[in-house]
């Protein structure tokens, strides 16, 4: 049972400077950090340090090996990840200043550029799990071939965009939403959805999982812990959620799991880098 994820990979460029800059200003930043970023990227290290299989479905430039190093040393799969020449690899320019304040700006490179026979060389059984998110191109066509292949398909439906939930939308089993994706959602298309199952994330609140066919929900508190940086929280609950599923935990034990997961990662810096392993959760939560 392998966990496939269609997801984007992104070079995180983070940069310390004392004010961000206006229009025709140049600064010297104070620190520079490369990091693995993408909420794909993120969510493939959470699932795969959580002990599932996980096949990251991607693609990236020709430079930059040490990206798949990072992937391949927590434990991804990276066949799947295609190298395009000419088109770089998605990344973040993250500008923070002295007060926390951070401006953004994102290009999608190769993650908007996946090859177009993708879906069909992906290898998808009957049993398998895809996740996907919304920062990569062919996330409909890849949802529609995994379910028709009897795949389970969890989408975490973020960046949050109405039409590219429209599209996917007939193709998911579980829609994973945090408390503003869900409000929007609602809003757009009620709270009868036509998917198997709901997962909401409520930052410091906690989560839920709502089981649409059976009619049961299941909440799961946040653990209280002292938070440095909640970036990349979303899906490393989603990861070890998926992860926790596929190895056949029922709800409320996945979610008690991605709880602690992600209660453990927004302790530390990082997106990507920070995702805990398995042995540091059941250490956690004992
Ligand atoms: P997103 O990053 O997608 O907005 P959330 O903010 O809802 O996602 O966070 C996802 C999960 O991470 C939460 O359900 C919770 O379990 C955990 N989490 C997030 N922030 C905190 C926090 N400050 N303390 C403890 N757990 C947290």
């Amino acid at each position: 049972m392998t966990i496939f994820n269609l997801g984007s990979i992104n070079i995180d460029h983070v940069y310390r400077l004392s004010a961000l800059p206006r229009a025709g200003e140049t600064l010297h930043a104070q620190s520079y950090a490369q990091g693995l970023g993408g909420k794909g990227a993120n969510q493939s290290v959470a699932a795969a340090r959580a002990g599932a299989r996980v096949r990251h479905l991607g693609a990236m430039g020709l430079a930059e090996d040490w990206v798949l190093d990072r992937l391949a040393a927590a434990g991804v799969e990276t066949a799947g990840i295609a190298r395009l020449p000419e088109v770089a690899t998605g990344h973040a320019i993250i500008l923070v200043d002295a007060a926390g304040e951070n401006s953004i700006v994102l290009h999608g490179g190769a993650n908007l550029a996946l090859p177009a026979d993708l879906p069909r060389r992906a290898g998808f059984a009957a049993g398998d799990m895809l996740l996907m998110q919304n920062e990569t191109s062919l996330q409909a066509e890849t949802a529609a071939r995994a379910r028709a292949a009897g795949v389970r398909v969890l989408y975490s439906a973020a960046p949050f965009r109405i039409e590219a939930l429209a599209a996917v939308l007939p193709h998911v089993s579980i829609l994973a939403v945090n408390a503003i994706e869900a409000r929007e959602t609602f809003a757009a298309f009620g709270e009868d959805l036509p998917v198997e199952a709901l997962l909401i994330t409520r930052g410091a609140e906690g989560a839920e999982y709502r089981d649409l066919r059976r009619g049961q929900v299941w909440h799961q508190p946040a653990f209280a812990v002292r938070a440095v940086d909640t970036t990349g929280a979303g899906d490393c609950f989603a990861g070890w959620f998926a992860a926790g599923l596929s190895r056949g935990e029922d709800p409320p034990t996945a979610l008690r799991h991605a709880a602690a997961a992600a209660a453990l990662q927004v302790t530390r810096p990082g997106a990507g880098d920070a995702m805990p392993d398995r042995a540091e959760v059941l250490e956690f939560l004992k």
